[in-house]
């Protein structure tokens, strides 16, 4: 079991490290949190006008939507709801196809589970059988996320309705869809169909709140309870609920975000395509690229130049490989001017 190694605090310099919208949020959330009146901060926070806003956002019921302080916190909430022992009971399962988020093996070991592992495909290509055939009466929470991370490759939904169909009736098939506005696909029009699929969503990444810690989950009500009693009362604070509503009012700020990305990703993958550099097309923000042995000049060359990349070797199919953030142009054209001068130079 690998615990989550808590990254550094780097606050000088370029983080393309934890696929953060390194343009920061829409103005417009900076003029709510200003506005903040003191009684608004003295007293704990309402929730219905953000729940509200953000079930719009989704298109969903607003009692079908959970906030939480950012999605980690809704993913310990999950495991614990879901993969917690009772007293003299069975060890419940999670099934994790790898390489994934770091935090689910976290979150797992934490509420007593049993991590089972699906070993990824050498395309990063969803092992739809392989998932399947881990299945066991003793599961209860298959995490998918779509788009991947760290590969950035997506997950058709065909495959997670298939899932979803096979999973007990106790399990929750967890869609992490953390990157979902960048892919511009969600499982979220399905869940009426599948009531046995939890989706999550965060705002830290398309909407740059990250600082702020605001998520949310998604699913039908009665399979929801019990991940609403894992999460503190007011765990998410009066900061994060005036900015989600403020953030939403400004998708004009997403769209030119978006925009930002997918020519970030078209000059990464040129640039790649010139250094000789495998890479997989990434439906996110981030772009898995591998630089096999030139691997560490690469990090420590970005790293001496104030360009923070994350290092994923250690991750299964992952050899040689870090992720690179893909945001505002004017940052991914810095880190290829740096690539190519380190990956130069160590030829
Ligand atoms: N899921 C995935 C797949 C992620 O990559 C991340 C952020 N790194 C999260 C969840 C957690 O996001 P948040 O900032 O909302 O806690």
């Amino acid at each position: 079991m690998s615990h989550y190694q808590k990254p550094p605090e780097l606050y000088d310099g370029l983080r393309l490290h934890q696929n953060e919208n390194t343009g920061g949020c829409s103005p417009r959330v900076l003029e709510a949190l200003a506005k903040l009146r003191p009684d608004q901060i003295g007293f704990y926070p309402p929730y219905a006008a953000a729940t509200a806003a953000v079930a719009t956002y989704l298109g969903v019921a607003a009692d079908r939507v959970t906030l939480t302080n950012g999605l980690d916190e809704g993913l310990m909430a999950l495991a614990i709801a879901y993969l917690r022992p009772s007293v003299g009971g069975p060890v419940f399962e999670s099934i994790v196809p790898e390489p994934a988020f770091e935090i689910f093996r976290f979150d797992t070991s934490v509420a007593g589970g049993r991590l089972v592992q699906v070993m990824p495909r050498p395309d990063f290509s969803v092992p739809l059988d392989e998932i399947l055939a881990a299945i066991t009466s003793n599961t209860r929470i298959v995490f998918l996320t779509n788009p991947n991370n760290p590969t950035g490759v997506s997950m058709p939904l065909e495959a997670i309705r298939t899932v979803a169909r096979e999973a007990p009736p106790e399990a929750i098939v967890f869609v992490d869809e953390a990157y979902a506005e960048f892919a511009r696909e969600s499982f979220i029009p399905d869940l009426a169909a599948f009531p046995n699929v939890i989706v999550g969503r965060t705002f830290s990444k398309a909407f740059g709140l990250a600082g702020l810690r605001i998520g949310c989950l998604v699913g039908a009500p009665d399979r929801m309870d019990a991940v609403r009693q894992a999460i503190p009362v007011y765990s998410v604070n009066i900061a994060a609920v005036a900015a989600i509503q403020a953030a939403l009012t400004d998708l004009d700020y997403l769209r030119d975000y978006l925009r930002e990305v997918d020519e970030s990703k078209a000059l990464l993958y040129a640039a790649c395509d010139r250094l000789g550099l495998k890479y997989w097309q990434s439906r996110s923000n981030f772009v898995l690229v591998s630089a096999g042995e030139r691997l560490d000049a690469l990090v420590e060359g970005a790293l001496a130049r104030g360009i923070y990349i994350r290092d994923r070797s250690t991750e299964p199919g992952c050899a040689g490989c870090a992720r690179v953030g893909t945001g505002l142009v004017t940052h991914t054209r810095q880190f290829i001017a740096v690539m190519e001068e380190v990956l130069c130079a160590a030829r």
